[in-house]
Order: structure tokens, then C-alpha cells, then sequence
């Protein structure tokens, strides 16, 4: 019995030396080393409608994502939810075409037919019932195939600085709470995400939405707010100034530089970078779908279960080159890109070396492989890849755009272990 017992003891040793190794790796980014890889599942977690300012409606536009093979969406219409009962004037919805062509509302019937299509009043006041996202789910979903995520963009300013905030995965509405300075109007709508996250128990991923737009953000700004946790590096609006400009770094560089204030002096986790749609022209127009979007490593497509991968890190962002394999383990970070025939790949890691006077957002090697692997020094506050493709984008956003993939920074944990 005896010998039993300690045969038992060592077993259970054994298991625990399994169980408290790091997870595959230390610090978020693939389990890929840890048995079978998780699937990944490709969203877009910005999206408008004829719920707001969107010139389709919700059921066109979820369609459209479906039949591209999105495994999830997030409609994040401006400070609503699809909830309730809402009707729009047939002359309001055409008005919104931004090119001349064939009338929304007959597109519409014509893809769901006349008995799905609800309308009331007559002549110039005919109108046209939205869908809710309850009916939408009906309609749509698809156990492990097609999720649609609970969205809000809470629509928010100081003064000329937009405040713009995609909570994910929400269930009640948040108005927006308005604030002293832009950092105060951040944190009063983080706060409120937060309250709604505890009270109802479940993980809302709240990403602060292009911060050139209208320039509205400086990289302080960005730094500061430390219980932000997501900012959108790539928005497929045409608009929102995605390079920046003579006097103003580009979304990319205000990543890092914000990320190099918070590790190197405010000892916070840094901003991990989402890359997102915002699309709201589905009938011509160059505010339109398909241009960004995440990938996620989940166990399966469950609202919850993807919002805390992304809380992990566990998630790239895209906006054409797919990765198959994300690890970051011992130090070291391997991709693997899905490489086209004829397209070629250069991978940047960049990142930002500890003490004063390093340059925040360094590139530190550059690859052209297909598994371009980065050893860290030691000396890095953290380190992420950008993959940009030689192919152009097929719908640029902006010029000369090319194909990207960006994986979250690492490396990091270390230096604020204790205090996130
Ligand atoms: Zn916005
Ligand atoms: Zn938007």
C-alpha cells in the first residue's frame, strides 16, 4: 500500500509538472505545441447597417459576410443595438445609395423574397421594418460555422477628438458618457463596458476604433488609458487617415509608440491591434466590406470563448495574408504563412528595445520566408511581426496598399507580471 501511495504520489507529481508548464507557450499566441493546433475563425467585429448609418440592411449585410466565408460578425451600429422594433422610410434608404443603380429595397426582395420583406404606410411614406439581431441569429447562425456577436459602437467625442469604442459581445445598450478630456471620455466608456462585463459575467472586448480619425488620438493619449486593451491598427474606412500624415505618425506607429510608453515607463500590458471593416456602402461607394479582419484560435466558435482567446492575445489581425501558425514559445516567435503561387512575403519584426533614447517601433530583422522565425534577445520590451504581402490589395483603403497580416506584441509579460 505504501508503495502504492508513493507510486500515486509521483504520478500526481508527474501531472502537475504537465499542468503547471506553461501553456505551449509563455505568453499567449498559438497552443499549436501543445497537441492538435485550435482552429482558427476569421470575423469582422465592425460593421454598419441601416440601423445606423449603413446604407443596407442588417440581413443584405450579414449575408454578404456569410457567403464570403466569415466564420463570425459583429454589427456595431453607432450607440443602438438591433433590438426592438424599428422602421425606416423606403425614401431614406434609397437615399442612401452613394450610386445611382437598382433600388435597395428591390434588391432586398429579391434576395429574401416579397413575403420576407415588411412594410407599412403607402406613396412617400412607405416603410420597411428592420430585422433584430434575435431574427438574424434565426436566420443566419449555423452551430460552428456562423456566429453573430452582440455589438455596439459606443459614438462618443470631446470637443474635434472622436471617441469611437467597439464593445463586443455586450447585451445592453451603453450610452455614450461623455468626459472632461479625451482620456476621461475613454475611461468613462471603458468603465461602463467593465460594470456590464462583471454584472452580467461574461468577457466584453472593448477596441478603441481609429484613432487618426480626425487625428483624435495621440500615442500619450493611447498609453495612458491602461484598462484599454484593444485599438484598431487597420480600419477599412477610406477616411480615417490609416498613414497619418507630415505631423501625425501613422495608426502602425502610433501601436508601437504607445506600447513603448506603457511597457517601458507605465509597467501596463500593451495594446494589441485589431483590424476591422467599418463598412458602410453596400451598393458601390468606397466605405465598403472586405477589407479587414481578425483571426482567432478558439476551442470553438463561441461568442465567449473568442473574446477571451483575444483578451490572451490569441488572435492576428489581417487584411489578405492568412498565417496558419502563430507560436511564441521559449523565447521564440515561428509563423507560418499560407503562400499564394507567384505572391512573395516579407515579414518585419518590429518592436522597441528596453531603456531610454530606444526608438519606439524598431524593425529587427526581416524575413522573406515562408516560416520566418525570430529569436528574442532579451532586451526587447516586446516584439511583434507585420507580413506584407507583394500582391496589391484587391479594395485598397488607401495607396499602393499591399496585403498584410499583424501578430500581437510579446515578449512582455515579464515586465508587468504582478501588475495586470
Ligand atoms: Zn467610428
Ligand atoms: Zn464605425
Amino acid at each position: 500500500m505504501k508503495k502504492y501511495h508513493l507510486l500515486l504520489g509521483g504520478v500526481v507529481l508527474a501531472l502537475g509538472v504537465v499542468l503547471f508548464w506553461p501553456r505551449g507557450n509563455e505568453e499567449g499566441g498559438s497552443k499549436a505545441d501543445q497537441g492538435p493546433a485550435l482552429p482558427w475563425f476569421k470575423g469582422n467585429t465592425h460593421t454598419h447597417t441601416l440601423w445606423s448609418d449603413g446604407n443596407d440592411f442588417p440581413d443584405m449585410v450579414v449575408d454578404w459576410y456569410k457567403k464570403q466565408e466569415y466564420d463570425f460578425l459583429a454589427l456595431s451600429d453607432h450607440n443602438i443595438l438591433s433590438k426592438g422594433e424599428k422602421w425606416m422610410k423606403i425614401s431614406a434608404i434609397e437615399g442612401r445609395k452613394k450610386v445611382k443603380g437598382a433600388s435597395v429595397v428591390e434588391k432586398y426582395r429579391k434576395a429574401f423574397g416579397e413575403d420576407w420583406v415588411e412594410t407599412r404606410g403607402e406613396g412617400a411614406g412607405e416603410e420597411v421594418r428592420l430585422r433584430t439581431l434575435d431574427e438574424l441569429r434565426g436566420e443566419f447562425e449555423e452551430e460552428g460555422k456562423f456566429l453573430l456577436i452582440e455589438a455596439e459602437e459606443i459614438t462618443d467625442r470631446f470637443e474635434r477628438h472622436q471617441v469611437h469604442i467597439n464593445a463586443l459581445n455586450l447585451e445592453e445598450l451603453i450610452p455614450p458618457q461623455k468626459g472632461t478630456s479625451v482620456v476621461d471620455t475613454m475611461r468613462n466608456n471603458l468603465r461602463m463596458v467593465k460594470e456590464q462585463a462583471e454584472r452580467l459575467g461574461k468577457p466584453i472586448v472593448a477596441h478603441l476604433n481609429h484613432p487618426n480619425f480626425h487625428f483624435s488620438f495621440t500615442a500619450e493619449q493611447l498609453a495612458e488609458v491602461v484598462e484599454e486593451r484593444f485599438f484598431e491598427v487597420y480600419n477599412g474606412h477610406p477616411g480615417i487617415n490609416h498613414l497619418g500624415d507630415e505631423t501625425h505618425p501613422g495608426d502602425e506607429q502610433l501601436w508601437d509608440m504607445a506600447n513603448a510608453i506603457r511597457l517601458g515607463k507605465l509597467q501596463a500590458a500593451p495594446l494589441y491591434g485589431v483590424a476591422t471593416d467599418d463598412s458602410h456602402e453596400y451598393h458601390g461607394g468606397n466605405v465598403s466590406p472586405g477589407r479587414g479582419w481578425i483571426m482567432v484560435q478558439a476551442e470553438r466558435l463561441d461568442a465567449n470563448l473568442l473574446m477571451e482567446a483575444m483578451e490572451r492575445g490569441e488572435f492576428y489581425s489581417s487584411s489578405g495574408v492568412t498565417l496558419r501558425k502563430v507560436s511564441f514559445r521559449k523565447g521564440i516567435i515561428e509563423l507560418e504563412i499560407a503562400g499564394e503561387p507567384g505572391v512573395t512575403y516579407t515579414t518585419q519584426f518590429v518592436g522597441t528595445r528596453k531603456g531610454e533614447g530606444a526608438v519606439a517601433g524598431e524593425e529587427f530583422e526581416v524575413s522573406r520566408e515562408l516560416q520566418p522565425v525570430y529569436r528574442l534577445r532579451g532586451d526587447e520590451l516586446y516584439v511583434r511581426a507585420v507580413v506584407t504581402s507583394s500582391r496589391d490589395h484587391p479594395n485598397p483603403s488607401f495607396a499602393d496598399q499591399k496585403e498584410q497580416a499583424w501578430t500581437q506584441p510579446v515578449g512582455w509579460r515579464k515586465l508587468v507580471e504582478g501588475r495586470n
